[in-house]
């Protein structure tokens, strides 16, 4: 096929840019971004060996090779993995193939453009860019690739600006070799960081890649003056130069090293290393576990969320090893999905080497060790909440949505994670203004408070200020702030908390039965009797906008508001499913009115005006506009509410 320019999406543009001209200063992580993709590209070309041995051509000594030349000044890394066709390079080299990209990139832009504090490296870090922080030591970059079992193969070039050439080549064996052509600052005597040194990429490659399971090799240079017969230097004899290949990584597994001997720095890069990841994780998790089962794990909680962690394309799992011997990335089947963040591998010898998908998803032993595994996180997660808050509140900010979506997701799949997680959430509270567990909540709540109240909205604010909190704060009860679209939906699939159900502020009764309430209700009935004509007409002018109209016993100064049925979904349930288009549930719109305030004698004097004059109709329209709009919701006609509103101050 002829040579082709293509340009690069402009996602990937945006990145490189980002990469190009990045602050970062940790430059030499170039290498082990690259040496973990050769290291996949190996993995994956032994996975498919496992059921096409001819793959592998003779060919079974996979390895990684460096070649520093320092004539040319490039640093080439080779290895003999699966490789790419034509078109996988395109696909993914040249594309960032994960959903919300653009949108992320573009949340981070407006951060930055109000000068947030995120730094390239957080932006870098929830990403893991991989291959394209080549850019940051190389003005161009060559791969040649040639895919396992076939016979063309491909080249790959750019200098990361706009666009990359792709055309075929020549390469003799199978696998990738990638060409960088280093920056002027990143060879010489002069540099302080020279990859062409060959104890400086030793330095680096022991430092980052140490437990890669495939060797890492390098010919190391040398001089050496010659030696007569007894071994001692020739005097005046010129140096000889030696060729020495050197295997650089020791590749022993560090989860099989007794916990005792290994350090913090050596977990933490073992995990970017093997996970790609930029940071530090947040916690760390080696065990060892015994009895029916042999297992080690070595698990890791990282402290950012990715940006795709709820992406359909992000993929949860373990690795899975046995007897060190990799047998799978990413297995689904070990830990529930509300630990889908948690990033690590699982190495036993009760585990078959061949074992399928299919298999696996029956395996007995996986069972029993994924049940483990999550119960020493779930274990370590109370642990943390218990006695250091702060931390726990960091861990929450990441990845309480996962939790929280983790009790949501038992109306379908049922399960224990209910009981296991209900005090593990935390939900923004009136009280202290601060996070909250729900048994904190329970436990100072007043002895005339029965129920556990919430109440949602867009942000803590627009709560604050609703109408139908009033009654509650009048009474000292607490309420809890539901920000999130899921928090709902979770308390919902929680429907209690030991015995105390959830009242949301905005629906049906608030289930109020304190003396002053009692006096509340006989006033309001009275009101509702007395009004059964005014009521029914402000339906009638208002048709199928609303299901009922009601005289409020929750409103202390606002006129009015809107609540839904106790028994069906909430107004920003309805709100939240129609922006995932899923317009099937309607909310029960109820509209309250509160027979307190001075609209309401107004009102009064209006209807008896005459039910079926326009500014009846215009009041009763724009009482339940100003409902809508304390919900957050648009009306469909801001123009004709606008005209009336002014209409009523001209008069
Ligand atoms: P990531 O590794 O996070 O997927 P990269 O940008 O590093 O992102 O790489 C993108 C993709 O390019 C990889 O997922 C892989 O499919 C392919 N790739 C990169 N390097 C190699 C390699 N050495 N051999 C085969 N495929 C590779």
């Amino acid at each position: 096929m002829a040579k082709e320019t293509h340009e690069f999406q402009a996602e990937t543009k945006k990145l490189l840019d980002l990469m190009v001209n990045s602050i970062y200063t940790n430059h030499e992580i170039f290498l082990r971004e690259l040496i973990s993709n050769a290291s996949d590209a190996i993995d994956k070309l032994h996975f498919a060996s496992l059921t096409d041995h001819d793959i592998l051509g003779g060919d079974e000594d996979y390895e990684i090779f460096l070649v520093p030349d320092k004539d040319s000044h490039t640093l080439t890394i080779s290895d003999n993995g699966i490789g790419m066709t034509r078109q996988e390079v395109i696909d993914d080299i040249g594309t960032i193939a994960k959903s919300g990209t653009k949108a992320f990139l573009e949340k981070l832009k407006e951060a930055k453009e109000n000068s947030e504090s995120v730094t390239d490296k957080d932006m870098i870090g929830q990403f893991g860019v991989g291959f394209y922080s080549a850019f940051m030591v190389a003005d161009k970059v060559v791969i040649q690739t040639r895919k396992a079992g076939e016979d063309g193969a491909t080249r790959w070039e750019s200098d990361g600006s706009g666009s990359y050439t792709i055309d075929d080549c020549d390469k003799e064996k199978r696998g990738t070799t990638i060409t960088l052509y280093l920056k002027k600052e990143f060879y010489g005597d002069e540099a302080e960081e020279n990859f062409l040194d060959e104890h400086h990429i030793e330095h680096v490659v022991r430092k980052y890649s140490d437990y890669v399971r495939y060797p890492i090799k390098m010919n190391f240079e040398t001089e050496e003056i010659p030696r007569d017969k007894d071994g001692k230097p020739i005097k005046d004899a010129k140096p000889e130069k030696k060729v020495e290949l050197r295997t650089l990584n020791s590749m022993k597994p560090l989860w099989t090293r007794s916990k005792n001997d290994i350090t913090a720095d050596e977990y933490n890069e073992f995990y970017k290393n093997q996970f790609h990841e930029w940071e530090d994780p947040m916690y760390t998790f080696h065990i060892n576990g015994e009895g029916t089962v042999e297992y080690t794990a070595l698990m890791y909680i990282p402290t950012k969320a990715p940006f795709n962690l709820y992406h359909a394309d992000f993929e949860p799992g373990l690795q899975l090893y046995s007897r060190h011997v990799f047998i799978m990335d990413k297995c689904k089947d070990l830990l529930p999905d509300y630990l889908r963040f948690v990033k690590g591998l699982v190495d036993s010898p009760d585990l078959s080497l061949n074992i399928s998908r299919e298999l696996l998803q029956q395996s007995r032993e996986l069972k029993v060790i994924g049940k483990n595994l999550a119960n020493t996180i779930l274990k370590k997660l109370a642990k943390v909440l218990k006695d250091d808050r702060e931390a726990y509140e960091k861990f929450w900010a990441e990845f309480g949505k996962s939790l929280k979506i983790g009790i949501y997701g038992t109306i379908y799949t049922g399960g224990d994670a209910k009981d296991k997680l209900k005090d593990l959430i935390l939900f923004y509270s009136s009280k202290e203004k601060k996070l909250v567990t729900l048994k904190e909540y329970k436990e100072r709540m007043p002895e005339a408070q029965k129920k556990i109240y919430y109440a949602t909205g867009k942000d803590t604010g627009v709560i604050d200020e609703l109408p139908q909190m009033e009654a509650l704060k009048s009474r000292g009860f607490e309420v809890l702030y539901f920000t999130d679209p899921v928090d709902e939906f979770t308390i919902e699939a929680l429907h209690d908390y030991d015995g105390t159900e959830f009242q949301s502020v905005s629906k049906g009764d608030l289930g109020l039965d304190d003396a002053e309430s009692a006096e509340e209700k006989k006033e309001t009935e009275k009101v509702q009797k007395e009004s059964t004509d005014l009521l029914k007409d402000i339906k009638e002018a208002l048709g199928d906008k609303v299901a009922e109209v009601k005289i409020s016993s929750r409103l202390k100064s606002s006129a009015v508001c809107l609540v839904a049925d106790q028994y069906g979904p909430s107004l920003s349930m309805e709100q939240n499913l129609s922006d995932m288009d899923n317009p099937m549930f309607k909310a029960k719109r109820i509209l309250e009115i509160n027979p307190h305030h001075e609209l309401f004698a107004k009102l009064n004097e209006v209807h008896d005006a005459g039910k079926d004059s326009s500014e009846f109709k215009d009041y009763c329209d724009m009482l339940y506009t100003q409902a809508l709009l304390i919900e957050g919701i648009l009306p469909d006609d801001p123009v004709a509410f606008a005209n009336k509103v002014a209409k009523l101050m001209a008069k």
